[in-house]
């Protein structure tokens, strides 16, 4: 008997993260366990160069042939007004739960900083102030296609891909020959994405049994209170606020969603990373979802750059935890600092691994706190920026839809 890909996948799941178990019981210093620890290493590695692979023309060619094929239709401009309201709000909500959540429950308060003192004089974090954050920013959006393609840099090849898929419409006719390349291209991609398709098991049980293994649970103890509250309020607003915005907006029920996107959650799960997650999360869209190729085409590689719930939630309850933790007490009017900067944070954090940690300095030394507190942070990061991406991912896929059904 043959399991469906989705049982495969499943199953990849459970048995990577029950390995993981084993492994992080037997202790991965030496012998078999060890040496499986590297196996599903390089297998983990491997699956997700394969995605990164095939990420930038994605990218490319269904942004230019999103954006080309929505002025057909003439609607362009709703598509991108529903898409920005939808990521700011939502971003805006998680942010507003995640400091509401912190301030209730209050963790780091109590915790002796002594503890992390050693580890905070061994990090070298780069100083980075909002100034700096917004000019290397504003540098990184227009560079040489080539070079952002060659480097994998997602926001420049999607804004080079949005000047050609207008310069498509406006030369018209005269320009098919390019669009039906592009669109034929576009095709070619996802026939190769679907062929991923059927290793993402093996991928996800490599990814799954690296990521369980190599958790510390001692850290667990000391943190345990901070990565409760904030993998807590990132499922509340995964599993609880973004589908009754999909309930809401769309006549999409939610057992048809999530047997339409599970594919891409665990996905986002095992790798972290919102951009290698993406082809599966455009397939999980368009072939499961039925989304509209050209709708798609367009808010989801965006969304996955530039929209990210988990991550802005996750940075503005760390910065409290900070604070907690060494003592200072953030008013008002600083908090409120905190709620502005971790939404810029997040979409200027590209949707790769630990991203966030990168931006986080600058939410921290917005409000005058210690960047070094990133060194108490990095350890536990694995197992909360796993859970904040497949939210990440969550939030992309339910504006997606809404967008797509409000724009049909
Ligand atoms: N890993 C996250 C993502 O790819 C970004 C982050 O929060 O670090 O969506």
């Amino acid at each position: 008997m043959r399991l469906s890909l989705n049982a495969q996948i499943l199953t990849g799941a459970l048995a990577g993260v029950a390995f993981g178990f084993l492994l992080n019981w037997q202790g991965t210093q030496s012998g078999w366990s060890a040496t499986s620890l590297q196996v599903c290493g390089t297998g983990g590695k491997l699956f997700v160069s394969l995605l990164k692979m095939i990420l930038i023309p994605l990218v490319f060619t269904s942004i230019a042939v999103g954006i080309a094929n929505l002025r057909a239709h003439a609607q362009m401009q709703r598509v991108w007004k529903l898409a920005l309201l939808y990521y700011v709000s939502t971003t805006m909500l998680a942010v507003l739960l995640g400091l509401t959540v912190v301030n209730i429950f209050r963790p780091g308060e109590g915790i002796e900083i002594g503890m992390f003192q050693e580890a905070m004089s061994h990090s070298s974090i780069q100083q980075l102030t909002v100034g700096e954050f917004i000019k290397n920013f504003l540098a990184n959006l227009f560079i040489n296609p080539i070079q952002a393609m060659a480097e994998g840099q997602v926001l420049p090849t999607i804004i080079f891909a949005m000047f050609l898929g207008i310069a498509l419409v406006v030369m018209g006719d005269k320009a098919g020959t390019t669009l039906n390349l592009l669109n034929e291209l576009f095709e070619l991609i996802m026939l190769i994405v679907n062929w991923i398709m059927v290793i993402l098991p093996v991928g996800i049980f490599c990814l799954l049994t690296k990521l369980v293994a190599t958790q510390d649970p001692s850290l667990f103890a000391a943190l345990g209170k901070f990565m409760l509250v904030v993998i807590g309020a990132t499922l509340f607003h995964g599993f609880v606020t973004l589908p009754v915005l999909l309930i809401v907006f769309t006549q999409i029920k939610p057992l048809d969603y999530y047997r339409g996107v599970r594919e891409a959650l665990v996905t986002a799960l095992s790798t972290s990373s919102s951009s290698a997650t993406l082809p599966i999360t455009y397939r999980c869209l368009e072939e499961n979802l039925e989304a509209d190729k050209d709708v798609a085409g367009f808010v989801l590689p965006l969304g996955a750059t530039i929209n990210m719930d988990g991550t802005a939630m996750y940075e503005a309850v760390a910065a409290i935890f900070v604070a907690n933790l060494v003592g200072v007490d953030l008013h008002l009017g600083q908090q409120l600092m905190v709620f502005f900067m971790a939404i810029l944070a997040s979409v200027g954090a590209p949707g790769i691994p630990s991203a966030g940690m990168v931006t986080m300095v600058m939410v921290l030394q917005s409000v005058g706190l210690p960047a070094e507190a990133i060194a108490i942070l990095l350890p536990i990061d694995r197992l909360l920026d796993a859970i904040r991406t497949m939210v990440n991912v969550k939030g992309d896929t339910i504006g997606t839809l809404i967008v797509d059904q409000h724009t049909a």
